[in-house]
């Protein structure tokens, strides 16, 4: 067995705690610039955004990796994003909205919208962008005012 620096049940509660940050997004326990929502699924403001507009858009039901999604809620999952995407593209000027999947930090399935004017700007090594609170304010409501669902 592997080390990872902490005990394994340790190391089990940092996961849980991890995973159980988005969900208490979508709950409304912690607060978020929501974009969208329904039933299942959530729409919100990623809060160190590499570009303006950076939207996650998670399912309500925890399930770490994505592509362990059963495939009808991987599905609508994108069918969702693809709403919360349309609306991107008319709020925020950019050429395009990209698409990604990292899952790297939280271990909660969510898709990255990230409005692109160029390759560059779908680069998540670069500095993060700053807004003020009342720009996220405004960002979230220009989206969200175009949402159709
Ligand atoms: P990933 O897991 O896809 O590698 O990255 C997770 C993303 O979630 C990052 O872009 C990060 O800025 C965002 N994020 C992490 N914690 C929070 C949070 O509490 N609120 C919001 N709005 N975004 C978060």
């Amino acid at each position: 067995m592997y080390h990872l620096g902490y005990s394994n049940s340790k190391y089990l509660k940092f996961l849980n705690k991890m995973a159980s940050i988005f969900s208490k997004i979508a709950s409304g326990e912690i607060p978020s610039w929501k974009i969208a929502e329904d039933s299942r699924f959530y729409a919100f403001l990623d809060i160190n955004p590499i570009s303006k507009g950076h939207t996650l858009v998670i399912p309500k039901k925890e399930t770490d990796y994505i592509f362990d999604l059963d495939s009808e809620e991987f599905s609508s999952l994108f069918a969702f994003a693809q709403k919360v995407g349309l609306a991107i593209k008319e709020a925020i000027p950019c050429k395009r909205v990209g698409v990604a999947v990292l899952g790297m930090e939280v271990p909660h399935a969510h898709i990255h919208l990230i409005p692109l004017n160029s390759e560059s700007d779908l680069d998540f090594k670069k500095e993060k962008l700053q807004f003020s609170t009342s720009e996220m304010e405004l960002i979230s409501k220009s989206i969200s005012s175009k949402i159709k669902i």
